[in-house]
């Protein structure tokens, strides 16, 4: 299909309820959705970006600590290990950030690359940025996205679609 999808951060210590930084129960309403438009994509267009932090990470003076390497908080969420992918370890919010994200997609070429998953204003916001820097076409599915804070949320929708000039509906 010429086409990527990058899943961010769509693993168990965000979206799997009693881990520190869990989005909620609205967020998990995303799940079924992304589960269902992972089918339209093969193992070789599924690019799955996850948090990966090492214990002492300096991200943990903004977040409490979370998704350390190894912990079960990293693992994919249950519901989409029947769509494998490739994985891409990162500790910033940006995929691209010490990554190879940016190998993958020069080789890959796509035409369009879509961007699902957690948090809206945070992981998802800064890779879409990162993709439109690159001048990558970026479409962002509302139904495939969510964070634990709503306004922040709305923001995000309409600076990707306004100002980041992603595909955003
Ligand atoms: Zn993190």
């Amino acid at each position: 299909m010429n086409e990527v999808i990058i899943i961010v951060d769509m693993l168990k210590g965000f979206l799997q309820p009693g881990y520190p930084l869990f989005c909620g129960e609205k967020a998990r309403r995303i799940i079924p959705f992304v589960a269902e438009l992972l089918q339209k994509y093969s193992p070789e267009e599924r690019i799955y970006v996850c948090d990966h932090h090492p214990p002492d990470d300096a991200e943990f003076k903004i977040f409490p600590p979370h998704c350390i390497s190894g912990t079960e908080e990293t693992k994919i969420i249950y519901e989409l290990v029947s769509c494998p992918g490739i994985i891409v370890p990162k500790t910033r919010y940006s995929g691209f950030y010490k990554t190879d994200l940016e190998g993958k997609l020069e080789k890959l070429v796509p035409k369009r690359v879509t961007v699902v998953g957690v948090c809206t204003d945070i992981c998802v916001m800064y890779t879409v940025a990162d993709l439109r820097n690159r001048d990558y076409r970026v479409w962002v599915p509302i139904k495939g996205v969510a964070s634990f804070d709503e306004e922040a949320h709305l923001f995000a929708l309409k600076h990707m679609q306004q100002v980041l000039g992603a595909e955003v509906n």
